[in-house]
């Protein structure tokens, strides 16, 4: 498939004349994505696990064979296992509060990273504070590297729960996630994963990670926003009690009470998005098409050429690994003397689409001491001529800021 252009299978990068490189913060669309989601709402449009005519079974149909299609994409074992929420900011709200809140207690550990999202640190902070757990964080080296001596002293005998991110959305790096499991494990601690960064680049399995919870975004994989996913070991997830209750996560409700439905249901509750759920569906077909090995051979190319020719500017500091094939398509700068705002305004004149700022990882920015950066991210589709316009444009910053050089 490498010699097909997939730009043209994407409206968005036919109808702009931008360089978007602001994938990890969203990512565009094919027109298969855009055409499942306007089908569900053309042809099967119903309240889907309500209705016993046809077209609500349809609607049904649809819902749950995206279930599927997601559960082999992360190599699960079974439907019961995949919870469909909004996004992973919501699936990690959901283990928080419907895992941690009933299982820590004061004395326990809540281990995380310095480099997670706030999505996977907020949540944990809640978490302690409710609980009285400690919540402990495990430091990155400037790279990104978690040194085993780190790993060791922060997952012990007390931590009860790991939350890690797979990919870090700043330094682009992959984290040991297995070794970090396998210890946590070894002390019975549960091990939450946000996925946000690496489904769209990479095959997973959650059993190869070691994760008894992961969580991703449709969107982040050229899928609809609005739709995520929540995996949970099926023992745990029938252990937990629901995160938010009310409709269509009952089996029977009494005036004193009810009885929850069955997994995955229990956790959906309210009308589900099954048209966000079939565009995700499409989304992880067009994936799988495009094929991982293609994704990550084109994505390395990319990331090297722009890292290249960064690496020439005086005054441009790349966040992270010396390395391209540790950023996942991440490539975070700064530029001296100019604040990251003003080089995403000075970029966006070039038509160049770049993100600045805290990225969501505030604490990890003020241990790196950088506080703010610009961050680039690229997908397989992006071509060489976009990684040189935005070489080029970062070369130019500084002196339309006024600096000699
Ligand atoms: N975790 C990571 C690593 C992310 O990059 C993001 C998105 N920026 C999130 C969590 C949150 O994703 P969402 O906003 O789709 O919930």
């Amino acid at each position: 498939m490498t010699d097909r252009n997939y730009r043209e299978d994407f409206p968005m990068l036919r109808n702009n004349d931008t360089a978007y490189i602001d994938n990890a913060a969203t990512a565009q669309k094919p027109q298969v994505v855009i055409d499942a989601e306007r089908e569900f709402y053309e042809k099967s449009n119903a309240n889907p696990l309500r209705g016993f005519y046809p077209l609500s079974l349809e609607a049904t149909e649809k819902y749950e064979s995206a279930r599927k299609v997601v559960r082999d994409f992360i190599h699960a074992d079974s439907e019961k296992e995949i919870i469909f929420t909004r996004n992973t900011t919501e699936s990690l709200n959901l283990v928080a509060y419907s895992y941690a809140l009933n299982n820590l207690k004061a004395g326990d550990e809540i281990a995380v990273t310095i480099m997670e999202h706030h999505s996977n640190m907020l949540p944990w902070q809640m978490a302690a504070r409710v609980t009285g757990a400690t919540l402990r964080y495990l430091d990155c080296e400037k790279d990104g590297t978690l040194t085993d001596e780190t790993i060791n002293s922060g997952i012990n005998e007390h931590t009860k729960l790991l939350a890690v991110g797979h990919v870090s959305n700043v330094l682009g790096c992959v984290n040991p996630v297995r070794k970090m499991a396998d210890r946590a494990h070894s002390f019975g601690a549960v091990v939450v994963v946000d996925g946000a960064q690496s489904t769209p680049h990479m095959t997973i399995d959650v059993h190869e990670l070691g994760a008894d919870f992961f969580a991703f975004s449709g969107h982040k994989l050229m899928g609809p926003m609005g739709i995520g996913v929540l995996y949970g070991r099926q023992e745990l997830l029938d252990a937990m009690p629901p995160f938010m209750s009310g409709g269509e996560m009952i089996d029977s409700v009494s005036r004193d009470g009810a009885v929850y439905a069955e997994l995955p249901h229990k956790f959906e509750a309210g009308t589900v998005n099954a048209a966000g759920a079939a565009g995700l569906a499409a989304a992880i077909g067009y994936i799988k098409e495009v094929g991982f090995d293609y994704i990550e051979k084109r994505e390395l190319e990319l990331t090297t050429r722009a890292m290249e020719g960064l690496a020439k500017l005086p005054h441009v500091h790349v966040i992270g690994s010396d390395k391209p094939e540790n950023h996942t398509g991440i490539v975070a700068f700064t530029i001296d003397n100019v604040h990251p705002h003003d080089v995403s305004e000075i970029m966006a004149a070039d038509g160049i689409d770049v993100r600045a700022g805290h990225h969501c990882a505030q604490p990890l920015l003020v241990h790196l001491g950088v506080y703010n950066t610009t961050r680039a991210s690229f997908m397989f589709y992006n071509t060489d001529e976009e990684v040189d316009a935005f070489v080029e444009s970062v070369a130019n910053v500084r002196r339309r800021m006024g600096y000699a050089e």
